[in-house]
């Protein structure tokens, strides 16, 4: 498992075995079409002829069944990723609620929302993707299994209430994450509502605002009464513009597991938020330790969809299995390849599980004497 003839790379990237013996004499290494390259060698030469190999996937199945993704074109800029948190009955759901009604691709056919975890909204300011975390807890989980899909926290703090146990939460947990905080100060429109207040307490936290010589942007707004939606629109672009948020949209696709079901009738069915290429119906991917061919992908409005681009959430049917959130989803070349991957992982978890098993078992024995 541990190489590739020349002869099998050359036949795996359509290219002429002359041409890969060229390549090799050119990096110092004299080669025949029998010779054996490792897993190095091999990447150093599939990427010299335009081709991204996946490292991690062709250590974990071999290198004489490594994954040859075509390269994409050019990576353009993407749509911000974006998680809503703040202290309970602060207005986060009325943000939401007020920020989807902005969405010009709303009363599209069939255009109700549906559940899946995450959703896009087009507006006049620029696009947006929102992620549900159900609570801080599932941000930080995400963050552990390096799957951390935000780029962009809103923190929403009630003008009435100012900071409370819950935002001090939030606060930590994104900045652990070292994602950006932007402030809306909500609830701005009742009676005893203390903007300057919730500045003070912010402030003390390390979230100055601009306007006292801070980084930090805050939008005043009430989503009750629809006041400061289009500041906060405007701003989130902002800082997308700085953070210069770019993708691939060319390649294979490449996304994170936000929410995973088994659904009656369509079987498994995972919420995936592509983060880099373009998915298409019929892709073959390998999703944690399951893999498939997507049967399907419906948009968050639940309309089927032939292709989704990067920081566009669908849902995928057709996975072999129920995958996790946070799990990563790839597409690959073939099904071989999705198969072998979602194998090789299967058995590496039953071999750690089984290994766990046997401790635990060590540890009662132990116990009884
Ligand atoms: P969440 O727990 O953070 O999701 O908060 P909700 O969005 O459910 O809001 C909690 C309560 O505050 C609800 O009764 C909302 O109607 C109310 N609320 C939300 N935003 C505003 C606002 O801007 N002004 C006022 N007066 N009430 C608001
Ligand atoms: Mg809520």
């Amino acid at each position: 498992h541990e190489t590739i003839s020349v002869g099998d790379l050359g036949h795996r990237m359509g290219i002429k075995a002359n041409e890969i013996i060229a390549k090799l004499m050119g990096l110092g290494v004299m080669a025949t079409v029998n010779q054996a390259l490792d897993v190095d060698t091999a990447i150093l030469v599939a990427s010299d002829f335009g081709y991204d190999v996946e490292q991690a996937m062709t250590e974990e199945i071999g290198v004489e069944q490594l994954d040859l993704q075509e390269a994409g074109g050019v990576a353009v800029s993407r749509s911000p990723v974006i998680t809503v948190m703040g202290h309970v009955d602060h207005g986060k759901t009325s943000i939401l609620d007020a920020i989807r009604k902005t969405d010009v691709a709303d009363g599209e056919a069939g255009g109700i929302t549906q559940h899946i975890g995450a959703y896009h909204v087009k507006s006049e300011a620029g696009d947006v993707t929102f992620v549900d975390t159900p609570g801080h807890a599932a941000f930080t989980e995400m963050r552990s299994r390096g799957a951390q899909v935000t780029d962009l926290v809103i923190l929403v703090v009630a003008a009435d209430d100012g900071v409370m146990e819950q935002t001090r939460e939030a606060i930590h947990h994104a900045q652990a994450a070292g994602v950006p905080i932007l402030v809306a100060v909500n609830k701005i429109d009742k009676d005893n509502a203390d903007p300057e207040r919730v500045k003070r307490e912010l402030s003390d936290l390390d979230l100055a605002p601009e306007e006292w010589g801070g980084q930090t942007i805050f939008v005043e707004m009430s989503a009750k009464n629809n006041i400061g939606i289009d500041s906060l629109m405007e701003n989130i672009q902002l800082m997308a513009e700085m953070m210069e948020l770019k993708a691939d949209p060319e390649r294979k696709a490449r996304g994170r597991v936000v929410e995973a079901k088994l659904d009656k009738g369509r079987g498994a069915v995972a919420t995936v938020l592509i983060q880099e290429g373009t998915i298409r119906t019929g892709d073959h991917f390998v999703v944690g330790q399951f893999s498939g061919k997507v049967r399907a992908l419906l948009n968050d409005k639940g309309m089927p969809i032939k292709s989704a681009g990067p920081s566009i959430p669908v849902e995928v049917q057709g996975i072999t299995g129920v995958p996790s959130a946070g799990d990563e989803f790839v597409v690959v070349t073939d099904e071989k390849m999705a198969k072998n991957v979602a194998q090789a992982r299967t058995l590496k978890a039953r071999e750690s599980e089984l290994a766990a098993g046997s401790k635990v078992s060590l540890d009662t024995l132990f116990e009884k004497l």
